[in-house]
């Protein structure tokens, strides 16, 4: 007998009683990482010790139970089922779940998942599982990112020219995972930088867990010319008190030129923390699945870019977007 899915708030797995990103209150969960769109109040969680870090410090409860499971070691879940986390390469501790269960066979989750490598997360792994359920955010052939090193240089000579020009580089990143990827790929260039409060924050636990960083201090408005700053995309307040600001999106959705035409940003930088369209191809041929499942972003099309390529495809459960949206 196959696996039982249901997508309801985050998937549910009837069969084994638990629900995996489920983004409302569930008894029993596992946690892929702690973006506030992957997570919720629930009773029980399965992840990584990171991601346990992160959450209480993102979403605090006292009622909650924590089941944390180092990368690649197998435990007992239920009596049939074995569980494995393995990384997911999209934020520091993010983890896909590897369920195998002695009737249903395996059952891979990616959770939110980037295939090639990140600054600041592990390297993606890609185990073999019978069914596999993915995040598809840019699974449409137009989204093909440039290599990160491209990408990177181009993002260190906005910096340095902003600053020649005398005004001030403002990178618009989410504040865990996007800015300490930046924070990391800006290490060589000796830049100065500057991080809002909450950034801050979040980049002290991940040192505290163990990522290394350049130099870098809480942003001050009074002394922040000379820096580079870097703060989430909705930051209103912390940009009226930057005169000089010149704010760059980085983001995958940068690719969408259309998009950004007309917006306000003096440039973008389409570094993703998530799989391109090329990278979700190469992920399912290397876990081999015999079905997928497809959810967020272009689920419905690249469903249907794999059961052309003979692979049964099938999309589940509402979009729903981590990345910066561009409304
Ligand atoms: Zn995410």
């Amino acid at each position: 007998m196959a696996w039982e899915i249901k997508t309801h708030h985050g998937i549910h797995l009837p069969q084994i009683g638990w629900s995996l990103d489920a983004t409302r209150r569930a008894g029993r969960s596992f946690v892929s990482h702690a973006h506030s769109d992957h997570m919720a109040r629930h009773a029980e969680v399965l992840c990584t010790r990171a991601t346990a870090r992160l959450m209480r410090a993102r979403l605090p409860s006292k009622q909650r139970t924590e089941h944390i499971l180092p990368f690649g070691h197998t435990e007992q879940l239920t009596a049939d089922c074995t569980v494995t986390l393995h990384p997911a390469g999209h934020i520091y501790g993010s983890a896909q779940i590897l369920l195998d269960h002695a009737e249903h066979g395996t059952l891979l989750y990616t959770g939110d998942f980037k295939l090639l490598p990140s600054h600041a997360a592990e390297t993606c792994a890609t185990p073999r599982a019978d069914t596999l359920i993915m995040e598809t955010t840019f699974g449409l052939p137009r989204y093909v990112f440039p290599p990160a090193t491209e990408i990177v240089a181009n993002l260190i000579g906005f910096c340095r020219d902003t600053l020649a020009a005398g005004a001030t580089p403002v990178l618009l990143c989410y504040s865990l995972g996007k800015s300490q990827e930046v924070l990391r790929a800006l290490a060589a260039s000796g830049l100065p930088i500057m991080l809002q409060s909450e950034t801050h924050r979040l980049t002290r636990i991940c040192a505290q867990l163990g990522l290394d960083f350049p130099p870098h201090a809480e942003f001050d408005p009074a002394t922040h010319a000379g820096h580079v700053v870097i703060c989430p995309p909705h930051s209103p307040g912390l940009l009226k008190r930057i005169p000089a600001a010149r704010t760059a999106a980085v983001t995958g959705w940068a690719l969408d030129h259309r998009s950004f035409h007309g917006s306000h940003h003096a440039a973008s930088f389409p570094l993703s923390d998530h799989a391109d369209f090329p990278s979700l191809l190469r992920f399912v041929e290397l876990v081999q699945p015999k079905r997928v499942l497809t959810l967020h972003g272009f689920a419905k099309e690249f469903a249907a870019t794999l059961r052309e390529r003979g692979i049964a495809g099938t999309p589940i459960g509402e979009p729903l977007q981590c990345e910066l949206s561009l409304g």
